[in-house]
């Protein structure tokens, strides 16, 4: 099964990325995490991605796109893959159909973890963090006993800085004008399929699972 995982900020992609990959035993393939690999070894990749990801600017297209051939290139994703973070650009997205029309392969499904922008404004600013062991809690889906305090180790909770409501917001307005065209492009080919992403966790998997029933 050859995926392609979408979903805003706060959506829950993570997580079903987490359960896709753990059930179907296809290999995670996220180009964030790819770079962040990268940047902590050291290597030129690294180098190259740290300038533009500090400044919170995507990674240019020739070197992105790059990672993604040779990676897709090896035998773990003969069985298939779910790729995670790429495409973020009609161009990458472009090059992916040429990756795997070399390969022999073409995406089965793209999924997209729909969520709307006020939950996913609830979601993301209602999260506060551990100043001494950086455990996460969020005030309403995972409040700590005492206000403000730590179950851990007691330290004191704070919000991050890019959690508070209007850097939460912009955030949420950039990650959609990126996907937008995107998310017309996989429609166009017929690649796109919408999971409800404001249910419990378990029953959003378990339609992400109905869909890939018929895939083998
Ligand atoms: P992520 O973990 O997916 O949020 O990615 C972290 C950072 O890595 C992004 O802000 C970009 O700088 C870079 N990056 C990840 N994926 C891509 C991509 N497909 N194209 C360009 N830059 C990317």
């Amino acid at each position: 099964m050859n995926l392609v995982l979408m979903g805003l900020p706060g959506a829950g992609k993570g997580t079903q990325a987490e359960k896709i990959v753990e059930k179907h035993h296809i290999p995670h393939i996220s180009t964030g995490d790819m770079f962040r690999a990268a940047i902590s070894e050291g290597t030129e990749l690294g180098l190259k991605a740290k300038a533009f990801m500090d400044k919170g600017e995507l990674v240019p297209d020739e070197v992105t796109i790059g990672i993604v051939r040779e990676r897709l290139g090896k035998g773990d994703c003969e069985k298939g893959f779910l790729l995670d973070g790429f495409p973020r650009t009609v161009a990458q997205a472009e090059a992916l159909e040429n990756i795997l029309a070399d390969l022999n392969k073409s995406i089965d499904y793209v999924i997209n973890i729909n969520v709307d922008q006020s939950i996913l404004t609830e979601r993301l600013t209602g999260r506060r963090i551990c100043k001494s062991c950086g455990a996460t809690y969020h005030l309403l889906f995972n409040p700590p006993s005492k206000t403000g305090v730590c179950d851990r180790c007691g330290g004191e909770l704070y919000q991050r800085a890019d959690d508070n409501e209007e850097t939460v917001k912009n955030r949420l307005e950039v990650n959609m004008n990126q996907a937008q065209p995107l998310l017309s492009f996989y429609k166009e080919k017929g690649y796109l399929r919408n999971i409800d992403g404001q249910q419990h966790i378990d029953k959003v998997f378990t339609d992400v699972e109905q869909l890939l029933g018929g895939l083998n």
